[in-house]
């Protein structure tokens, strides 16, 4: 997978994978490897989210019940 940069310090955006509380609704997040609070993104559109977190079977870090 490609990297991304992050937009403060250009570090490469670290990936995970991570589920809705409320919804329950698999969801991937981007956030800087450095320091979370210059960049997280949320991406929620469920055909990528599941593309990604069969990439990163074994990886993943999602918080289930
Ligand atoms: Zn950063």
């Amino acid at each position: 997978m490609k990297k991304i940069g992050c937009p403060v310090c250009s570090n490469p955006l670290s990936v995970r994978a991570a589920r809705g509380r409320k919804s329950n609704k698999p969801f991937i997040m981007l956030v800087c490897d450095r320091d979370a609070r210059h960049f997280r993104g949320f991406i929620t559109y469920q055909e990528f989210v599941k593309e990604v977190m069969e990439k990163t079977e074994g990886k993943r870090d999602i918080s289930q019940k």
